[in-house]
Order: structure tokens, then sequence, then C-alpha cells
């Protein structure tokens, strides 16, 4: 077996590099090598060439069929020897097939993590795996274990901080339920680890997952505990909303459901319409316990957590005020039931003021204003409006609490490890202004991954002077400039039409097609359709509902009314409202964008360009996580799923270009101890640099296999493993 891989490497030299695999068959067909071969389902079998006759070829595969396919279908498969390698640049031939077999193969023995050159990937077992805890994180910390894991990422990460003083992030990322926030547990516990324990700021730090996920996680289609940003007032069939108000409902001790008139999940709208109220295996009300004890870790103030309580079931009872039509123009009034009442009452305000700004708009007229009555549809969007701000605001000022909380009396080093954990990106059939938003995102985080290990990767070899023709890599800035471009870019021409109050999504749509047709990531379909070509892939995206989402229909009316509440978490909401815009646009139109608010689509712009400066500030580590199957069950491996996610994450891509360069690095003082046993007494007395290129010439290693560097050997992959195996014959 060591001789295939000797083999292989001599015939890839002798190719100077890249194989031409086709021009190779008879070789794979003499040395009886394995081969993969696509078979009509489109899957990847392994077996040996028997025979070609023009461009066909008998294949003879592991289950004893022998098939004719054309050669265009083989490609070479790697020697056993390489089965379940650590790191896929160690595979001698990449290819789809090779890469998803070496994953796989570890998958099914639970070696969950593999590296790709410098990315971690993670595959979600989606069962408990014996390899974390204290003896696992004391294993990475002294170095006893190196393979491939979260707690090795974490490792470097806190080495590289301490040791050169530069910020890190480790930043992750996959599609939902591939496991990313579990992984980022993973991080937070070695980190908290190594800084003490068992108590102490790292234990209360901790604690804080409790908190985050009840308030920001829920039940979706793909993932029982997925962290997700916005469905407070619509679920689809089968998915619930956040925990917390399942939780709140069914754990809270009986004062609080009296004082806060609590009723159970299924008396409210926002929690009944998707008619799934439990999750299997999942107890509300105990979770609401261990959140009441994380609230006390982490020491949020009992007032606090009464107004969170209250602002909760706030939200609940919004969702269930009702309208009725009062003339033909389907104008409504709010009906007068016990939702409104305790709704306001929670709120601080009368119930004659929330009918009033749920069902009107204030209008100036001159110096007059005069109360404009609103349509069903406007007073469903006002008040689903207030439900979602309420319970947005709720979320960043709780995170504000605790970090407020935990830096109290705190030495605060100014070092940092960022672990950003990012919903991945989406593709669905139907896709809306949510997936763009997402989509974007994760296409600037791809150009930051890509700039980053290619730049870095190139910026070390020339450094040591290494002699290598810069690689190109595949950016995505043509994708940025079609949504980020002023004035015409996606995101600009939504604003732009979000401020007319004619425009229809379909006008936005013929708005796109119109300004964006000659930008080759841009696709124009039928009717209100449009596709974006990402780097993960093309997405279609529907414009129905964007420009609604985009204006984030909080009248000023309703933004003056919480600054009226005697609830005092609501005026403060309410003056993070009013600060960047000082004057209400009170003239503005229902349905239009107030030019002083910016839409939501800007607003994410915005956060996002933050957290990029954040991260261009820090050494990156990245982890890709993969979900192995779509039903959340241990041992199963779908190939395709599988594939498509190597495929959007860029990993065979990034493998490729580790490979294209020289992966395997050695000091010259290391690799001359390794390997200059070979050499004679006279030539060991030479420096270590002349060392190893004598080594390099003694074991008749091709020029083009590696690369002398001022203080590093660089060999390309498989170089090193055949080095090592004439070592041990010596
Ligand atoms: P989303 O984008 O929806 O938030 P996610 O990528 O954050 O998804 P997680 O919530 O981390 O996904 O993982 C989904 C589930 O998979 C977890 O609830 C857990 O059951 C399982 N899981 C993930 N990683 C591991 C792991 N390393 N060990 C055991 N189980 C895991
Ligand atoms: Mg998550």
């Amino acid at each position: 077996k060591v001789n295939e891989v000797l083999e292989v490497n001599e015939m890839k030299s002798a190719k100077s590099g890249e194989v031409e695999w086709e021009d190779n068959l008879g070789y794979f067909i003499k040395k009886k090598l394995r081969v993969w071969c696509r078979l009509e389902d489109g899957k990847w079998e392994s077996g040996m060439i028997q025979s070609t006759s023009g461009d066909e070829a008998f294949v003879l595969l592991s289950n004893g069929n022998v098939v004719k396919v054309s050669t265009g279908e083989l490609l070479p498969a790697n020697p056993d020897i390489l089965e379940g390698v650590d790191d896929l640049i160690q595979l001698s031939y990449l290819n789809e097939p090779s890469v998803l077999n070496n994953i796989q193969y570890r998958y099914s023995r639970d070696m969950i993590y593999s590296k790709a050159g410098p990315v971690l990937i993670a595959v979600n077992p989606f069962k408990a795996v014996p390899i974390y805890g204290n003896k696992f994180i004391t294993a990475y910390r002294q170095k006893v274990m190196d393979s491939p894991h979260v707690y090795a990422i974490a490792d470097t990460a806190y080495n590289e901080m301490m040791g050169d003083g530069v910020n890190q992030s480790i930043i992750i990322s996959g599609e939902s339920g591939a496991g990313k926030t579990e992984t980022a547990k993973f991080a937070m516990q070695y980190l908290a680890a190594l800084g003490g324990g068992s108590e102490g700021i790292e234990y209360e730090i901790l604690q804080t997952n409790h908190i985050l996920e009840a308030f920001g996680n829920a039940k979706t289609s793909r993932n029982d505990n997925s962290s997700r940003f916005s469905r407070v007032v619509q679920l689809a069939a089968g998915e619930r909303s956040y925990h917390i108000f399942y939780q709140l409902c069914a754990g809270a001790p009986s004062f609080l459901k009296e004082r806060l008139n609590l009723k159970v999940a299924n008396d409210y709208n926002y929690l009944n319409q998707s008619e799934c109220l439990t999750i299997d295996g999942v107890d509300d009300a105990q979770n609401f316990h261990n959140l009441m004890e994380a609230l006390d870790i982490v020491l949020i103030r009992k007032e606090d957590r009464e107004q969170t309580f209250a602002m909760l079931a706030a939200v609940l009872w919004l969702g269930n005020i009702s309208f009725q039509v009062i003339d033909n123009e389907n104008h409504v009034e709010v009906i007068a039931d016990e939702a409104v009442t305790t709704a306001a009452m929670l709120m601080g305000c009368s119930s004659d003021e929330l009918m009033l700004a749920l069902s009107t708009h204030k209008i100036q007229a001159g110096k007059d204003s005069i109360a404009k009555k609103l349509t069903l549809q406007q007073a469903i969007d006002s008040r689903d409006a207030l439900a979602k701000f309420i319970y947005g605001s709720l979320f960043d000022w709780i995170v504000e609490q605790i970090n407020k909380s935990l830096e109290v009396g705190k030495q605060c080093t100014g070092r940092s490890i960022n672990i950003l954990d990012i919903y991945g990106f989406e593709s669905f059939k139907k896709n809306s202004f949510e997936q763009f938003c997402i989509n974007y995102a994760n296409e600037r985080l791809q150009q930051h991954f890509n700039r980053h290990l290619f730049k870095l990767e190139q910026e070390e070899y020339e450094l040591d002077g290494v002699d290598w023709t810069r690689v190109e890599f595949e950016d995505n800035e043509e994708c940025l400039n079609l949504i980020e471009k002023k004035p015409l870019g996606v995101l600009s021409l939504l604003d732009e039409e979000s401020n007319f109050p004619k425009a229809t999504d379909l006008t936005f749509a013929n708005k796109l097609k119109q300004h964006l047709g000659s930008n080759s990531c841009f696709k124009g379909e039928r009717g209100r359709a449009f596709s974006i070509r990402h780097y993960a892939g093309e997405v279609p995206y529907d414009t129905n509902g964007f420009l609604e989402k985009n204006r984030d229909p909080l009248q000023t009316d309703i933004i003056q009314l919480l600054s009226s509440c005697t609830c005092q978490v609501l005026q403060l909401f309410a003056s993070k409202m009013l600060k960047p815009s000082p004057k209400p646009a009170a003239s503005s139109q229902p349905g239009a964008l107030d030019t002083q608010k910016q839409s939501v689509g800007t607003k994410f712009k915005g956060q996002l360009f933050k957290l990029m400066h954040q991260l261009e500030n820090t050494r990156p580590h990245f982890i890709r996580c993969i979900k192995p199957n779509s039903k959340q069950l241990p041992g199963i491996y779908e190939e395709d799923l599988v594939l498509q996610q190597f495929r959007c994450c860029g990993v065979l891509e990034i493998v490729r270009i580790s490979r294209s360069g020289y992966p395997t690095r050695m000091r010259h003082q290391e690799f001359a101890g390794r390997y200059g046993v070979l050499l004679s007494e006279k030539q060991l007395s030479q420096d270590p640099l002349s060392i190893s290129v004598a080594v390099l010439q003694q074991f008749n290693v091709l020029p083009e296999m590696y690369q002398v560097g001022y203080t590093k050997l660089y060999l390309r992959s498989g170089q090193l493993a055949a080095l090592e195996d004439r070592r041990k014959q010596v």
C-alpha cells in the first residue's frame, strides 16, 4: 500500500503536479488501483478498471458487478492507506467522491471532526459522542491529543491571543441544524475551563447560554432548537415561536400567572396558529426553572426580571387583539375585550390610548393633526409590528443587562476571542426578504473567508521567499456589488421603492430587472421573481412582501404611545427609536417609509458592516458545520446533502487551493533532524537548510514537489508520507 502512495506520487511528479487523469487510466489498470465510478443514479461506487475501449471502460465494482461506463464518469480513488485521514489535504486525489468517502469513513467511527486545510469540519453526530468534558479538555490543553477537534481550535485561538496578543475569532458557519450553536458552546466550555472552571465569571458566561437560547431559539422544521430572529407574529405549520413563551406559560408560579393574567399557550393566537405547542423530549416548565436559575447566577435584577415577564405577556396579549370593520372602505376599530385591557395594563397605558394607536394614524394638516382610520390590513400590520418591536427591543435589552452584570467589577485585559454563530446560507423553493438578508450576510462572510485564507496562505510563501505564482481566487465582489452598490443595487432600489407609497412588489421587481440586468450575478425571472447567483449557488427570490418587511411599519403614533407608557422599559425602547430621528415624520403616509427611519435592509447592512469590521481586527479560525441528514438522526449519512454543503461552504475549493500550494511545512531544523539519517556524516555537518536540500536530493524528490523557504521547507501534499516511508526502510 505504501508503494501505491509512492507510485501515485511518482506518477503525479511525471505530470508536474496535476494529474492528467484520463491519460493515466492504463496505469490504473496495470497497477490494479481503485477508482471511483459514477453510476446512473449519480452515486459513486469504488471499483477497478478492467479494460477500456475508446471512451468507455469496464469497471469491476466492490460488490462483484462489472459495469460499462464512460471514462468521463471515472475518478481516481485514494489508496487504502489514506482512508479516513485527519486532513483532507493529505489525500493524494482530491475529488468529490474521495472527500465524501473520507468524511463518511470518519463519521461512521464517531470521528466527527476533520480538517480541510486550515478549516475545521464538524459533522453533526445527532447523539452524545464521548469526546467532550474535562478529560478531553486537559488532553487538548496538554497536547496529548491532537486529532481535529473544536477544543483544538479554541486552544489555538487562546494560545495565539495570549502569545501574540492578537484578538481572535472563531467563525462557525453551516446550515440550520448543522450544529453551529452546539459547537460554539463547546468552544466556550473549553475557554471557560481554561479560565477557571466551575465557578466565577466563566461559569456565569456559560449560564448565559440558557438565557439567550430561551429568548433567541425556537423549534423549526429543521432544528428543534434553532437560533432564529423574527418569528414572533407568524409561524409556519409545525414550528414554534421562541422557547421563552411556552416556558413562561408552562412554568410561571401562580402569583406571576395571576399578575400577568397569563393563560395556557394554546390560548394565544401568536402561539396556537401553528398547531405545535410542545417539542418531544422537552419539558418547558422545567426549562423555565432552569432559566430562573440562570437569571439568578447572571445576577439579573429582580425588577428587571419582572418587567421582562410583563413584556412577554404583553406581546402574547397583543396577538389576541382583534378588529372589526366599520365601513365599506375596510376601516376598523379595535374590539374592546380582555386582550386590549390586559395588554394596556401590562404596558402601562389606558385601553383607549392603545386602541386609538392601533386603529388610526395621525396626519399633519397645516397646524392641525387629524386621525385617519386604518384599514384592517394596516391595523393588523401595526399591531404585529408593535409586538415584534417590543420583543426585539426586549432581547437587545436583556443582552445589555447580561453584559452589564458580567462586567461589574471584573478585570478587562482588552484582548478577546469572538465566537460567531451565524445563520447559514439558505435556499428554499421560495425565498423571501429574510433569506435575502441571511444570504447577503453569508456572502460578506464568504468574502472574509476567501480573503483571509487565500491571502494569508500566499503571504506566508512570499515572506519566506518561496517562488510562488499567485493563485487568483473566486472572489464574490460582483455579487456584493449587486446587493450593496449605490444607487443601483438591490438594497438601494429596495429603499427607493419603499419610499413610494404606490410602489408594489411587482414594480420593485421590475425596477431590479431594469437596472441590474447587466450584473452577471443577477437574473430576472417572470413576474415578481428574480434570482441571485450567490457563491454557494443560485437562489430564486420572490419579491412578495419585500417592501413591507423592509419598511418595518412601526408608525410614529405607536412610538409616541410607548414613550407615554408608565412601563419603564417601554419608555426606554421608544427613546432609542426617537433618538436617531428627533423630528417625528408626522406627515408621512401609512405604508411609506419615514425618511428619518432606517429601513430594515439598510439597518441590517449597517450591523453587518459593524460585525465585519470587528472581525477584520481579529485572527480568524473557521469551523464549517455539516448536517449529515435532514432527519435529525444519528448514523445516517446522506451523500447528496453533504456534498451540497461542501459545495456551498467552498470546502472543496479551499482544499484544492491548499493542495495547489504546499500544505506540508516543516522548519529546516526539524526536517534535517528527522530525515538527516540518510546522509553521510560529512553532509550532516552543514547548516539545517543545506541538510534539508541534500535530503531532498538523496530521496529524489522532484523539484516541483517542494520549495525551500528561508525558514521552512514547503512540500506538496503526499510527499511527506513517501519520505517517511523511505526513512523507515533505512
Ligand atoms: P440553527 O442555524 O437552526 O440555529 P445550528 O447549526 O445552530 O442550527 P444546533 O442547534 O447547534 O444547530 O444543533 C442542532 C442539534 O444537533 C442540537 O440540538 C443537538 O441535538 C445536535 N448536535 C449538534 N452538534 C452536536 C454535537 N457536537 N454533539 C451532539 N449533538 C449535537
Ligand atoms: Mg443555532
